[in-house]
């Protein structure tokens, strides 16, 4: 169990129901970051009492200094202040809820000061995965998924060697579209793809959902953080979201992990890792369950996926490029400025356009993601 944390992105779904989840678990929480939203920051600033805060945004960061200048707090700002927040002394584990590649360099930092990474943030294996996994082996420091899909086969993994695995059956709902065809998604409307049948989450994430696109970066993120091949992963659409994925044994023996989908439950897993504490999460009710169904992925008429699983299967910068376009692409849709099926367009055009590489250094890795954000923006 941890006892202090730094929150990154802490204004966003997953960091405000860390916040919580620390609060009634009795973790502290020392440092807090967030790019502009100050109000909010203010709010939890004066809740959780941190040492350190730090805005990434630096006109933010004035502003939410003087708000809190009657306060003991400390502010920082930038990628600076990200990085101190990341490696705080007395801070155990860093809690990883950014959004985007900004979050590369501080859980990078933390894994360096040893800390435990709570990762939430995508990017951080889609991107730099080899990178990071390495570091983290050879810096001894824990990486604990808070992701659903990931918690659930860390679960199912806990206490068994690495020969025993046969291959992870990652679940996804299949989003709010399932059963759809391509060319009737064209005038899907921001409001429409946001609102997801099982989870809450953020706009991007959401938007995410409903392509697979999330799913294809939860494709990348379990191959390195299992450590499997492209080949050793299957999805599995599970509609009701109750089983949360799973793992076939060598001798065929499936072990999943079920639960309420409510993300405070990987997220209080990840403080409490390797114990576990009695939640404040309703339990699942098997009397009413009703059926638990599973279908095929549908590839042709949710191609993010495919791209995804291609990119994986090309490695270097390719997922990182095809990550940062989608990023890119779907806050372009948010604000109404491309239509839905171009998200797919604008990230499959980045891969066959942007130059990959080998993901050798953070240099490349983020030139390859600016790279990649140029050409959505000069082209879509
Ligand atoms: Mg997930």
């Amino acid at each position: 169990m941890v006892n202090a944390i730094t929150i990154l992105g802490c204004t966003g779904s997953i960091g405000r129901q860390t916040a919580a989840v620390a609060e009634r678990s009795g973790v502290r929480v020392a440092a807090l970051t967030a790019n502009r939203k100050i109000d909010l920051l203010e709010e939890q600033a004066r809740r959780f009492r941190p040492d350190f805060v730090a805005v990434y945004n630096e006109a933010a960061a004035r502003k939410f200094r003087l708000a809190v200048a009657d306060t003991p707090i400390r502010v920082g700002s930038g990628m600076e202040g990200l990085i101190e927040a990341a490696t705080l002394e007395g801070v155990d584990c860093v809690v990883t809820a950014v959004s985007g590649s900004v979050g590369l360099r501080p859980t990078l930092a933390a894994i360096d000061a040893g800390k435990r990474i709570a990762l939430a943030n995508k990017e951080t294996l889609v991107c730099a995965g080899d990178m990071v996994m390495a570091r983290a082996a050879e810096k001894g420091a824990e990486i604990v998924p808070v992701d659903s899909e990931h918690s659930a086969i860390f679960q199912c993994l806990m206490g068994r060697g690495e020969r025993e695995l046969g291959k992870i059956l990652l679940t996804g709902s299949g989003g709010p579209f399932r059963g759809r065809k391509r060319e009737s998604l064209e005038d899907i409307t921001p409001a429409q793809a946001v609102a997801h049948p099982n989870w809450s989450m953020g706009a991007k994430i959401s938007v995410d959902s409903s392509t697979l696109m999330n799913k294809g970066l939860e494709f990348v993120e379990a191959m390195h953080l299992f450590r499997v091949t492209p080949d050793e992963i299957q999805v599995v659409i599970h509609p009701q979201s109750v089983i949360h994925s799973m793992v076939e044994l060598v001798d065929g023996t499936v072990i999943a992990q079920l639960g309420v989908p409510d993300m405070g439950l990987p997220i209080q897993l990840a403080l409490t890792y390797p114990e576990r504490t009695p939640s404040m999460f309703a339990h699942l009710d098997f009397w009413k369950l009703r059926d638990l169904s599973f279908e095929e992925p549908d590839l042709v008429n949710f191609p993010c996926l495919r791209l995804a699983m291609d990119c994986a299967r090309r490695g270097g910068t390719a997922p990182c490029v095809m990550s940062a376009a989608n990023e890119v692409a779907v806050h372009k849709f948010l604000r109404g400025e491309l239509g839905y099926n171009r998200i797919y367009d604008a990230a499959a055009g980045a891969v066959e356009t942007v130059n990959w590489t080998k993901a050798d250094s953070l240099e490349t890795i983020l030139a390859s993601d600016e790279a990649a954000r140029a050409y959505v923006k000069e082209h879509f």
